[in-house]
């Protein structure tokens, strides 16, 4: 599939939309997604210009799944969830709506203990002071876990 420049996350890469960023790597960006699933949803993204998994050059493969596993380890700190689901989707037919590859860590906490059901992906977007706050949390885990 050809890269889209003009994708939204290809135009936060630039600096040209906004974003509530917590981390930024010379390789990768993470920040909070604006129609969270969960609360601290979080999206980890490479700055190569690649659509989906099968694009990705091999030198973002893996600075990718070290910063996934970093902010996935500071969304655990700063939330304190249960579990944690880390997902990524190839293609329209597996519900990508962004054609620019990224992971999704999403805390998750079980019903039964009063968590919510797991929103629809991508259907409401949040409070913009809600997600400046969660992506403040998460920084602070960030920086308590930097070396
Ligand atoms: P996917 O369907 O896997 O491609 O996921 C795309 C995600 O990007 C969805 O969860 C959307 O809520 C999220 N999203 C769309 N626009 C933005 C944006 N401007 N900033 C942050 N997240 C976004």
């Amino acid at each position: 599939m050809a890269y889209d420049q003009s994708n939204i996350f290809a135009r936060i890469l630039r600096g040209e939309a906004d974003a509530h960023v917590v981390l930024d790597e010379e390789r990768c960006l993470a920040f909070m997604d604006v129609m969270p699933q969960s609360p601290g949803h979080t999206l980890v993204i490479p700055r190569e210009p690649a659509a989906d998994l099968f694009e990705l050059g091999a030198a973002s493969v893996a600075p990718l799944a070290l910063a996934v596993q970093r902010v996935a380890r500071a969304v655990r700190a700063a939330f304190e969830p249960p579990g944690l689901m880390v997902a990524q989707l190839n293609g329209q037919a597996a519900g990508q709506s962004v054609f620019h590859i990224h992971f999704h860590v999403i805390p998750r906490w079980p019903q039964r203990e009063g968590g919510q059901p797991l929103a629809m992906h991508g259907r409401a977007l949040a409070d913009p002071k809600e997600l400046a706050a969660h992506a403040a949390r998460i920084r602070e885990a960030l920086a308590a876990e930097s070396p």
